[in-house]
């Protein structure tokens, strides 16, 4: 071919910030309009395109599109406006677009890849058109958010998740692979839809998904290895966590990165309060995945604070659908629920929630039950008068679903209580004072553990490093965030959080010597930090214009 033309593998596409002498370069010169502007300029017209949408899916479509047309102008939108975008391009309007995915599919966005699939994986996984992948989020559909199965519509959290890992610890956008597997679906209505887009069959059984995952597994390690893979909203996250978490470098963010986020705020919350580890009672309102994934995370921290196992254990009460849960209950326990299981009942099988608080007297109260209310106004008061400042966690996503409300949980404690959410809350008003939410947010954790992952070569992805993780974020809190009662940073900082939480997880890896990364080994602290800085994508300090000039040098 002897003419030159605009290079598409460059990632930048033609834009109306490049200079005249970068489109001559770049043979973009004629194909955008002739004005040479600003990025100020070019946000303007992005945020008035945003806000001239009627609906939040409308917004997400608008962004989709952008993310896919200017990816650098997308995430410098996306980090000068993080705490207004990211809830429209993750949670909660992410759960929106995965109900109505059928409809409003416009680009792929990712790899999908189907049980008839087995056998091919590697070969298929080679179709993907970039060349190198580090880091890749993948679901199977089952149980999307709070929403249940939605097969392969649930192909929007990889992507919204992986548009927070770059966002929020600049992993490069084109190193993610959004993966969704599409091994059926139960749920009737897609099933139904002549719209709905996977293979219309029901789910295979736990154990072809089984076998299905092995192969996967090994089938990305050979095309890229060494990925880091990060679960994603299984419906039974468990079996595949502790198949491969000692095998490859991969991590469940629903159990670990949950529990670790989750740690951090009672280690704040444990600070703040004065009390110690040995006199913590918590009662945790429903036993699912992420329950007793926090649970067993403040179990380790208790034992680091010197209690034993047994002790730390005995410091939890369980309560499911039914009732507080004990070995003698007379039903047979799911797996993830033993360890918790009392046996210091007495043959008591009490059934109510008061009466369990009762019972417990807890210093601590957890919300994974989804059950909206159920913290309400005399089990809150009761909390009140047992403790100074009680624990009070409704995690429960999304708000309409959370056990109490900040507002609840302030008027009802007398403005006491210790509090974090899984959803955000307003700010709230009492007694002429300001009082702040604080959100149990998971991207505080895990574009910290991957990037990380990712810069250390880390061999497995280890408890320990989880742990480090919350230890890292309960560290980050400035003095007078602490002082106002938040028990998170703000998530304004979140690029800084990300780095000493990536900085503290590659020291584990180290310690544990899962790091395959040499060069970090020497490093100090400080000259850790400005290393993992230096890697961060910064959409500032891209255009296709310097990756030409570096496509170039390297030639
Ligand atoms: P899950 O596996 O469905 O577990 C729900 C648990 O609640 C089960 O143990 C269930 O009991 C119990 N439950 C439900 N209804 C109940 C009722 N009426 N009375 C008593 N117990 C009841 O869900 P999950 O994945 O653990 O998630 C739970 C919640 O946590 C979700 O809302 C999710 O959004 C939230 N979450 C928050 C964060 C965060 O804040 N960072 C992270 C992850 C998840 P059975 O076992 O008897 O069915
Ligand atoms: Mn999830």
């Amino acid at each position: 071919m002897s003419r030159r033309r605009y290079n598409s593998s460059i990632h930048a596409p033609p834009d109306t910030s490049h200079s005249i002498e970068a489109r001559k370069a770049l043979r973009t010169h004629g194909l955008v309009p002739p004005v040479v502007e600003s990025y100020e300029l070019q946000a303007q017209r992005c945020m008035k395109q945003l806000n001239a949408k009627a609906s939040n899916i409308e917004k997400y479509n608008y962004l989709s599109h952008l993310r896919n047309s200017n990816v650098h102008l997308f995430y410098r939108l996306v980090l000068d406006n993080f705490t207004t975008l990211t809830p429209l391009i993750y949670t909660p309007v992410v759960g929106e677009a995965c109900l109505k995915w059928s409809e409003i599919y416009r680009q792929p966005e990712g790899m999908y890849l189907s049980y008839s699939d087995r056998g091919n994986l590697k070969e298929i996984l080679q179709n993907w058109p970039k060349p190198n992948v580090e880091l890749t989020v993948v679901t199977d559909g089952s149980r999307i958010l709070g929403l249940g199965d939605l097969g392969i519509n649930g192909m929007g959290i990889p992507v919204g998740k992986l548009a927070l890992y770059t966002g929020c610890a600049g992993i490069r956008p084109e190193v993610s692979l959004p993966l969704t597997l599409d091994l059926g679906t139960n749920n009737e209505g897609l099933l139904n839809d002549p719209l709905y887009m996977g293979t219309r069959m029901k789910r295979v059984s736990e154990e072809e998904e089984g076998k299905f995952l092995d192969e996967l597994m090994v089938a990305l390690n050979e095309v890229w290895p060494g990925i880091v893979v990060q679960f994603e909203d299984f419906k039974n996250p468990f079996p595949a966590l502790e198949k491969y978490q000692h095998k490859y470098s991969c991590f469940n963010d629903d159990i670990q990165g949950t529990g670790a986020v989750v740690l951090a705020g009672i280690i704040s919350a444990l600070k703040s309060s004065g009390l110690k580890a040995k006199d913590q009672r918590a009662v945790f309102m429903g036993a699912g995945s992420a329950g007793t994934g926090v649970a067993k995370q403040i179990v380790e921290y208790y034992m680091k604070e010197g209690l034993s196992e047994d002790e730390a254990r005995k410091a939890f009460w369980f309560v499911d659908t039914k009732g507080m849960i004990t070995n003698d209950r007379g039903d047979k326990l799911a797996e993830h629920k033993k360890y918790f299981a009392r046996d210091d009942n007495n043959g008591l099988q009490l059934k109510s929630l008061p009466e369990i608080v009762d019972y417990v007297k807890p210093t601590i109260l957890m919300g994974l039950s989804t059950i909206r209310g159920i913290f309400d106004e005399p089990l809150l008061n009761k909390m009140a008068k047992l403790n100074k400042n009680p624990i009070i966690f409704p995690l429960s996503n999304p708000s309409s679903n959370a056990e109490c409300t900040f507002e609840e949980a302030v008027k009802y404690t007398d403005g006491r209580a210790l509090f974090a959410s899984g959803s955000p809350f307003q700010d709230y008003v009492y007694k002429g004072k300001v009082m702040k939410p604080s959100q149990g947010n998971n991207m505080y954790v895990f574009p910290g553990i991957g990037l990380a992952a990712i810069l250390s070569k880390a061999k497995h992805i280890s408890q320990e490093m989880i742990y480090a993780s919350a230890t890292a974020l309960s560290s980050t809190l400035l003095p007078e965030e602490f002082a106002s009662g938040m028990l998170y940073p703000s998530l304004d900082r979140i690029r800084e959080v990300s780095v000493i939480v990536a900085r503290d997880v590659i020291r584990t890896a180290q310690r544990e010597k899962l790091d395959r990364e040499p060069v970090l080994r020497d490093m100090n602290d400080a000259q850790l930090e400005a290393w993992i800085k230096e890697r961060m994508y910064d959409p500032r300090k891209e255009d296709g214009y310097l990756e030409l000039m570096r496509e170039r040098n390297e030639e």
